[in-house]
């Protein structure tokens, strides 16, 4: 399994509106050769929509998987300016990010509809980085445990269990993202561990052992250790640090 969790690390790439043909191509050779022999650890790389072929060719032969920042739930249709879960499938996509912070802030996503993104990616089997995580205002007035469980609205409870094992749940506070301010390991060890249990209670303890649990927010090469000693961090979804191989290889070789 490649951890003493019995859970496999998984680490993941979210480049968000960055890096295009050279540089995304430019990154995979420059990375590969870095992270070589740690197939421990599943690693996955998630490009904008245009580079998801280019990186795919770049990621031939190699462990490292790809993966989308969003999809729409719908197969096919009228959905001008959306990709679909065939789509990414076709694309050679193996994880897909949903209910990422910036969609929920800058583009309206309400959990319903992260909930039906969720659902379309279980069944074209695109495994699921769902996102949860406080803002600052909520984590200051308590709120946390309760803003988590709206976001994941019932989702693990409208799941099969299978399907659930599967599912990657993204712990990002939104005042972490992009600000150099992480949270502090033990904090978010606290929320991780509260996730598990909760979705322990809904599944039973055999399904929530299996759930991976990503920290995300300011994860650098320099902290990924005190994250990855917390008892139920699995990983972590990367954002700026995730830009440069050199940056991204040492936090996947933490
Ligand atoms: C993210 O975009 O999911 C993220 C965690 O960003 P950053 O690492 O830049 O805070």
């Amino acid at each position: 399994m490649g951890d003493v969790r019995g859970r496999r690390v998984i680490l993941a790439a979210n480049w968000k509106m960055n890096q295009v043909t050279a540089e995304a191509i430019g990154f995979i050779s420059d990375f590969l050769p870095r992270v070589q022999g740690r197939e421990d650890r599943e690693v996955v790389i998630c490009p904008s929509f245009p580079y998801l072929r280019a990186v795919k060719e770049a990621l031939e032969g190699s462990w490292v998987k790809l993966g989308a920042q969003n999809l729409h739930w719908a197969e096919k249709g009228a959905f001008t300016g959306e990709v679909s879960p065939l789509m990414l499938k076709d694309a050679g996509c193996q994880h897909v990010i949903v209910g990422h912070s910036e969609r929920r802030q800058h583009f309206a996503e309400t959990d319903e509809m992260v909930n039906q993104k969720l659902k379309a990616a279980v069944a074209h089997d695109l495994l699921p980085i769902l996102c949860v995580g406080e803002t600052l205002a909520e984590r200051e007035t308590g709120r946390t445990e309760e803003v988590v469980l709206r976001q994941m609205n019932g989702t693990p409870k409208s799941s099969p269990p299978a399907a659930v094992t599967k599912l990657v749940i993204a712990y990002e506070p939104v005042w972490a993202i992009g600000t150099g301010r992480s949270a502090q390991p033990a904090d978010a060890q606290m929320v991780a561990a509260w996730l598990r249990r909760t979705v322990g209670e809904l599944f039973g303890v055999p399904v929530a052992e299996r759930v991976r649990i990503q920290y995300g927010g300011s994860v650098t090469a320099m902290n990924i250790g005190s994250f990855m000693r917390e008892a139920d961090i699995d990983g972590a979804l990367v954002g700026g640090a995730s830009l440069s191989p050199e940056t991204f290889a040492a936090i996947v070789n933490f």
